[in-house]
């Protein structure tokens, strides 16, 4: 990194301070030479560097253009990776791919952590296959990635997540191995895609339910739910032996496909 770089706190920026963490991110990744890698974030290329030597191609979108020298100079001899100076958050990534032949796409990313569930949002509901995601957030991001139902941390983008993908925590990252050092740790978490999703009638109105049911955490389906039939609710959760007092934190994700394709 260069020395006199500003490290910009407003987009998240903590780069990773050697090689290890980035090698044991992509060895867990399982990638293969027909895959397509989308990073966001490459900061100072650390990751990168690491997945364009495992990947058919890396495509890169990092916010900062001053980064733009550093990445240059350290990918000067590299073909298969791009870089798109640019708010990941904006792009139309399936236009973006296009170009790009492929077996598998997978997204393998340090996350940016002020943006961590609108990114996983953006990935989930974007019109793409991703196969796996593997990225490294938050600590407690991680456990609310992987809570089960009952648990506090369970809400409406755990459910999302589990319509898709077998969530997993793989290992946990200490705040020394990132300059500048963050408050919290961090943890690496992959997502594989379900090879077989639960039959949704409307994937925008299962959605529209699991966010409506998660409105006020503490209420009630009932509460939660008013504008809905609560009758043809009610007659989905009795099969559950479960009523409209039941609050959304303790419903699998089952319960919520049954819910949704019974509207
Ligand atoms: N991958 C690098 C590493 O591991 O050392 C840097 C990771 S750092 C946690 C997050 C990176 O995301 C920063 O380089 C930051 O500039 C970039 N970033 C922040 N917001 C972004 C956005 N909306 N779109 C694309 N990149 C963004």
């Amino acid at each position: 990194m260069e020395k006199d770089f500003q490290f910009k706190k407003k987009f998240g920026q903590n780069f990773l301070r050697d090689d290890s963490i980035p090698k044991k991110i992509v060895s867990y990744s399982d990638i293969s030479e027909d895959t397509l890698v989308i990073e966001i974030g490459p900061g100072a290329g650390a990751l990168t560097k690491e997945l364009v030597n495992t990947a058919k191609n890396v495509l890169a979108y990092e916010i900062d253009s001053s980064l733009k020298p550093v990445l240059d100079e350290k990918f000067r001899n590299v073909a298969n990776v791009d870089i798109i100076y640019d708010d990941f958050l904006n792009r139309d990534v399936s236009k973006d791919i296009e170009k790009y032949s492929y077996q598998h796409l997978y997204v393998v990313a340090n996350l940016p952590y002020y943006i961590t569930t609108p990114i996983i949002m953006k990935l989930i509901e974007e019109n793409i296959v991703i196969d796996k995601i593997v990225v490294m957030v938050q600590k407690e991001v991680g456990d609310r990635f992987s809570a089960t139902p009952g648990n506090r941390d369970y809400g409406s983008l755990t459910v999302f997540l589990n319509y898709f993908f077998v969530v997993k925590k793989l290992f946990l990252v200490g705040k020394n191995c990132f300059i500048p050092k963050p408050n919290v740790d961090s943890i690496v978490v992959s997502f594989n895609r379900k090879p077989d999703l639960l039959s949704l009638n409307n994937q925008e109105q299962f959605f529209q339910l699991v966010r409506d049911s998660f409105q006020y955490k503490r209420k009630t389906l009932r509460n939660n739910l008013k504008g809905y039939d609560l009758e043809k609710i009610a007659s989905v959760l009795e099969k559950y032996d479960l009523d409209l007092q039941v609050r959304a934190e303790e419903l699998p994700l089952e319960v919520f496909v049954d819910i949704s394709n019974n509207l």
